[in-house]
């Protein structure tokens, strides 16, 4: 660019004067003083350097904010800068003002006057100074800046901006300053202004004297703690809520009930903590998948919050429970009442991963003072109650009582003989006659578990498989059953009975590792022919998103195992997934054989389909000859039930195999 006549009166002046192209970062023009300092031979070649080739973040940020307050506010400012022409420190004071340049951007014009070596202590804190994060500040002791260092001077809203204007809070000023009456230091964590938004800072004043006037003046340091601040909150928000459904957790429940407590001591009233489980939950979070469970929960957590009084506290457990705290002159009622809310806005269908879904709640409910009048007390009592609401059959509510004390014992007691039991191999398996219903002959069996109690004699299936899956003993359980299945069919071959035999497999062993290959295992090892087993497996494996059941499923298939579904009608009877799945029998849950009228027509479908996809269909349940008709003129073509046989040990069902051989085959 052309020089002014401006720029050669400049040049009369002996102290370095140079003029700063921010936008660009070089020098546009300098007189003899200044390309001294610069250590450059003539001013093309200063105007050459490209200054900003090894400038620091920081200091190209404070170019930019000094550039916009020239512009602004006419700003002045005043550096100690420390250059090194020939190797050698020169400091100088340099001050900064704007100046325009021909084209109308605003450059900054730098007068430079050489100081007094400073010593190596003094450059560096003047380096440190400029180049800190911490923002600090000088101001008058009427709160009016004197001095901002680059980081303040970035942070703040306005550069002539008070100490008071800083505050969000007119008080923590006056604090600060009451603090500084007393002492010499003052510290405080608290929201300020910022050019950014409000901001949390952590705040030191000191009192001191301005260097220049000799007055009394605040020296403040501040530093940035926001996002230290914010993971505080959200720590003891945590600490207090659930993160997924942000119901309030175990933890403010505890609080809360010290607090009601307190408060029903003195005005004799009642409460109650009422534990709720979500009924088959786990089937929902197998089937559908974990994503689709946590957002079941979050819907269900919604709806128990509108289910409650405003005062009534609810909170997430943890997994499927929900725990309620509520106080009333008469508990009871009430609990009554949010019982049926519950009951009607919980167990509403959800529309879900395309599928609707229905959940149903069990409740169980301890009172104060009736029941205990500590948290811990109640609470282990409310479970006792949700626990015999559950043994009665779920989707209901349950006031405890003490012989559930009594019952969680013996709960207690069966689990450990169940342990001791799979260990030793206790169990025994009985087959129930799968009969083909033209014939009326034995064409396979069922294999169902039993379980011989040395003390409470046998025990039925249904009374610890579910305490087996939930223990995860089941997957032991499962092997043995399955190669005990196994050893009889191999037997029975041997012997040669045509039979096949069905085992059930409950969803828990699906998720093991090495499954199939067990069950090859035990085949391989008694000498059994594949195609003669076959696995009973229930729907609520087939719906979810996870690939596993179904790549678990054609790999049984590979080794040549038959599939059935059983129990089918009663699950989520979704028929548009069969095909998906190397299925070739449907077992016809016992509900519809024994007439129960509605489910007639779904039965009549399922038989049609099973005719469609060629399925062969089983009847289950079968007691008497009139539901054997039914099940006749449906076409059904076979049957399991008490009319034909109950479930027999080995021995038995095979002396009834050799005693039914030798009857004329009976055609319905
Ligand atoms: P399931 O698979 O539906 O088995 C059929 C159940 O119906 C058996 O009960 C059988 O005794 C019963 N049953 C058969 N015919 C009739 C009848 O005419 N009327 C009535 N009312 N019931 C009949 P069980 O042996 O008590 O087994 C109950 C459930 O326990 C089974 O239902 C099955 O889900 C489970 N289970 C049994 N053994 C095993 C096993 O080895 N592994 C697994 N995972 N589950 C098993
Ligand atoms: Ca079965
Ligand atoms: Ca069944």
């Amino acid at each position: 660019m052309s020089l002014t006549p401006d720029y050669r009166a400049l040049e009369l002046i002996g102290a370095p004067v140079w003029i700063f192209d921010i936008d660009h970062r070089r020098v546009c023009w300098a007189n003899g003083a200044a390309l001294r300092v610069w250590g450059a031979a003539t001013l093309d070649e200063l105007c050459a350097r490209d200054m900003g080739a090894d400038m620091s973040e920081s200091v190209a940020r404070r170019l930019a904010q000094y550039q916009a307050d020239f512009v602004g506010h006419g700003a002045v400012f005043h550096e100690q800068w420390t250059v090194y022409p020939g190797g050698k420190p020169v400091s100088l004071d340099v001050t900064f003002t704007g100046h325009r340049l021909a084209d109308g951007r605003i450059a900054m014009l730098c007068e430079a006057r050489q100081t007094v070596q400073a010593t190596p202590e003094a450059l560096r804190s003047v380096e440190a100074l400029l180049h800190t994060a911490v923002m600090i500040t000088l101001y008058d002791m009427h709160g009016l800046p004197l001095y901002r260092n680059p980081a303040a001077r970035e942070m703040v809203c306005a550069p002539g901006e008070r100490l008071s204007e800083r505050f969000t809070d007119a008080a923590a000023h006056g604090q600060l300053m009451q603090q500084l009456a007393e002492r010499e230091v003052a510290t405080l964590t608290q929201p300020v202004h910022t050019g950014a938004g409000v901001r949390w800072h952590e705040l030191s004043a000191r009192k001191c004297r301005d260097a220049v006037s000799g007055d009394a003046a605040i020296l403040l340091s501040e530093v940035d703690v926001t996002q230290l601040k914010e993971s505080e909150a959200q720590a003891s928000y945590l600490a207090v809520h659930d993160a997924l459904t942000g119901l309030p957790n175990r933890n403010q429940v505890k609080l809360h009930f010290a607090q009601a407590m307190r408060e029903l001591r003195t005005s004799g009233g009642q409460a109650a903590l009422v534990l709720i489980d979500l009924d088959h939950f786990k089937n929902v979070n197998d089937s559908l998948g974990h994503a689709v469970g946590d957002e079941l929960l979050v819907e269900v957590a919604q709806r128990l919050r509108t289910s409650v009084r405003r005062v009534d506290l609810v909170a997430r457990f943890g997994g499927d429970e929900f725990l309620l705290l509520v106080a009333s002159h008469d508990i009871e009622a009430e609990v009554s009442r949010i019982d049926a809310r519950i009951r009607a806005t919980v167990s509403a269908p959800i529309a879900m991963a395309g599928t609707m879904v229905r959940v149903t709640a069990t409740l169980g409910a301890a009172l104060f003072p009736r029941d205990g009048s500590d948290f811990e007390t109640l609470l282990r009592r409310a479970d006792l109650a949700m626990y015999s609401a559950k043994e009665e059959g779920r989707n209901t509510l349950a006031y405890y009582d003490d012989a559930m004390g009594r019952a969680l014992r013996a709960r207690t007691e069966l689990e450990h003989d169940l342990r001791t039991a799979v260990e030793q191999q206790a169990f025994e398996v009985h087959y129930q006659p799968r009969v083909c219903v033209a014939s009326n002959r034995i064409v396979g069996a069922e294999a169902l578990v039993r379980w011989r109690h040395p003390v409470r004699g046998m025990i039925p299936p249904d009374q610890f498989i579910p305490l087996c899956e939930s223990t995860g003993l089941i997957r032991d359980l499962g092997r043995q059953v399955f190669a005990t299945a196994a050893r009889q069919v191999a037997r029975w071959s041997q012997a040669g009975f045509d039979l096949a035999v069905s085992v059930n497999v409950s969803p828990r062993e699906f998720s093991q590792d090495g499954l199939v290959e067990g069950m090859r295992a035990a085949m391989a090892e008694c000498g059994c022919d594949p195609a003669r087993l076959q696995v009973e497996i229930t729907e609520s494996m087939l719906l979810g998103q996870d690939e596993r059941p179904l790549r678990t499923l054609h790999a049984m298939a590979a080794l040549g195992l038959g599939i059935a579904l059983d129990d089918f009608g009663t699950g989520y009877s979704n028929l548009a997934y069969l095909h998906r799945y190397p299925i070739q029998t449907l077992k016809i849950d016992r509900s519809f054989i024994h007439g129960l009228v509605d489910n007639r027509p779904l039965a009549e479908l399922i038989v049609q389909l099973c005719g469609l996809m060629k399925l062969s269909a089983v009847a289950e349940g079968v007691e008497t000859a009139e539901q054997l008709r039914w099940v006749s003129e449906r076409g059904i073509a076979e049957y399991q039930g008490f009319l034909y046989s109950r479930p027999l040990p080995a021995a038995e069902f095979e002396a009834l195999l050799r005693e039914r051989a030798c009857a004329p085959a009976i055609a319905c």
